[in-house]
């Protein structure tokens, strides 16, 4: 009777359309100073990104969730770049690179005060190459005054500019509609290569925690290397790498391999590269150097690959350098810090000797399995049943709020959808998360719950 009035595959359905699956990817990319922050600040709504006059700040987040007209996407935002270290024409070349890599289209930001300079056409170059769709954004027109330094930027090439102002507002609703006609309807790396084809991973983790040395053992000299984005990228992206019999497409070799000898910049440049490789990934292996206190750029990285939806794997490296008091710290550290991913298969490695590294594989697919696991609609309603007989949701203000119906509406993560007669308070959802891992295992990956009210 629960049941009454729905039917679970419309709404499975319903939130396929409403984007709970992968979406699509915009970088924002220019030179700095043109107003990218302003833009994407203006763009989610929020004051999320730091928008500093000061040119070069490292920022932390680099990827934000979006809606327009009811469509989701993710922008990413590549205004921390570090020019300073880089210099200005790299810094922002390595951002077209990024958004070529990594982005499903661009918004390319030019200030039209000051008109397209050298570093300005240099990009366009870039981007034409790359063919992916480009959308420029006319930036600083305040008022009607300015629209003649938009059309000035015809020259630029790319078609149509839009004159916006980002700091108020002026011509953004244009410029997302152009946007999101420029997005594909969901991101074409992922669903292009969901379905067979070698599973993909990211390895990732912070500087010198030993990736590049995981990598060598792993790869050993069984590695093939693949250009996937033929004739835009000078350097191999990803490899195939045999590994227990199976082969793996691992994620932005490249970017591993590549030292980047960058001091203050290299903690932003590094955190754009794993969200874009996390961004291409099924399931990301984390790398934490297990001979060092965890520290908070290890969260960072570990939090940004949940919030990706990725299956994770947690493998403490240099573990041959580890007594027994570190080991026991370690222990503790885990217990305290990692409570968030609790859930995630875990593997004591050494790249150096090799330890262990034959316990990756199981992980991976463990990891993979659980990202994958579907609970039919009768067998978690009858579990739901079960939790919510044995444990009702407390009594608030004289109502007893009730879960009538449970789906679940996707995979790669597993993402449910109570319908329930009340609000459900944060403890008890938290409640029916555990013991939803506690019955159908998920080992290995973030799940989403959430909840609807049914009036
Ligand atoms: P980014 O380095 O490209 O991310 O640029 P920011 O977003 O940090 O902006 C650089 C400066 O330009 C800041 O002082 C902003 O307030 C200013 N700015 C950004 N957009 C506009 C705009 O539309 N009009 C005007 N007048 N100033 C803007
Ligand atoms: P990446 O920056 O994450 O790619 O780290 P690297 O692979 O370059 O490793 C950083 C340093 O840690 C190098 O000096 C490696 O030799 C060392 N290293 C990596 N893995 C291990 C390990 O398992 N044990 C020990 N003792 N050292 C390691």
């Amino acid at each position: 009777a629960a049941e009454e009035g729905f039917d679970p595959e419309e709404v499975a359905g319903d939130l396929a359309a409403a984007g709970h699956g992968p979406l699509p990817v915009l970088a924002v990319v220019g030179r700095p100073n043109v107003g990218k922050s302003t833009l994407v600040n203006r763009i989610i709504g929020r004051r999320e990104a730091v928008v500093e006059d000061r040119p070069g700040v490292t920022r932390d987040r680099v990827t934000y969730e979006a809606t327009w007209n009811g469509r989701r996407f993710k922008l990413v935002d590549t205004g921390g770049w570090e020019q300073d270290v880089l210099g200005i024409d790299a810094s922002v070349a390595a951002q077209a690179e990024y958004a070529i890599e990594a982005a499903d289209a661009v918004v390319f930001v030019v200030d039209s005060t000051v008109g397209a300079t050298d570093t300005d056409e240099a990009v366009v170059r870039l981007l034409r190459k790359a063919g992916k769709p480009v959308v420029l954004a006319a930036n600083k027109v305040d008022g009607p005054s300015g629209e003649a330094d938009a059309t000035a930027l015809w020259n630029l090439g790319l078609g149509e500019p839009y004159p916006v102002s980002s700091l108020h507002g002026r011509g953004t609703g244009d410029l997302l509609d152009a946007i999101l006609e420029a997005l594909p309807e969901a991101p074409a790396q992922t669903f292009g290569e969901a379905v067979g084809g070698p599973r993909r991973v990211a390895l990732i983790g912070r500087p010198n925690v030993g990736k590049s040395s995981l990598l060598n053992k792993v790869a050993g000299s069984e590695r093939v290397v693949v250009n996937e984005i033929a004739g835009t990228t000078r350097d191999p992206v990803d490899e195939l790498i045999e590994l227990g019999g199976i082969t793996w497409k691992f994620i932005d070799t490249a970017g591993i391999r590549r030292r980047v000898h960058l001091q203050e910049g290299a903690d932003y440049y590094a955190s754009l590269r794993t969200a874009a490789a996390l961004e291409k990934a099924e399931v990301a292996v984390i790398l934490i150097d297990g001979s060092e206190t965890i520290s908070v750029q290890d969260l960072r990285i570990i939090t940004m690959a949940v919030e990706a939806g990725r299956a994770v794997v947690i493998a403490y490296n240099k573990w041959d350098q580890l007594d027994e008091e570190r080991r026991y710290y370690l222990e503790r550290e885990i217990e305290q810090d990692l409570v968030q991913v609790q859930w995630a298969p875990r593997v004591n490695v050494s790249a150096l000797t090799g330890r262990h590294m034959e316990k990756l594989v199981p992980a991976i697919e463990a990891a993979l399995a659980g990202w994958e696991t579907r609970v039919p609609t009768g067998r978690l309603n009858a579990f739901l049943g079960e939790i919510v007989a044995a444990h009702p949701h407390p009594v608030r203000g004289g109502k007893q709020p009730r879960i009538l119906f449970g789906t679940q509406a996707g995979t790669r993560p597993p993402r449910f959808v109570l319908f329930a007669s009340g609000f459900l308070e944060a403890g008890y959802r938290r409640f029916i998360e555990r013991r939803l891992r506690e019955e159908f295992g998920f080992a290995g990956t973030p799940i989403q719950v959430s909840v609807r009210v049914r009036e």
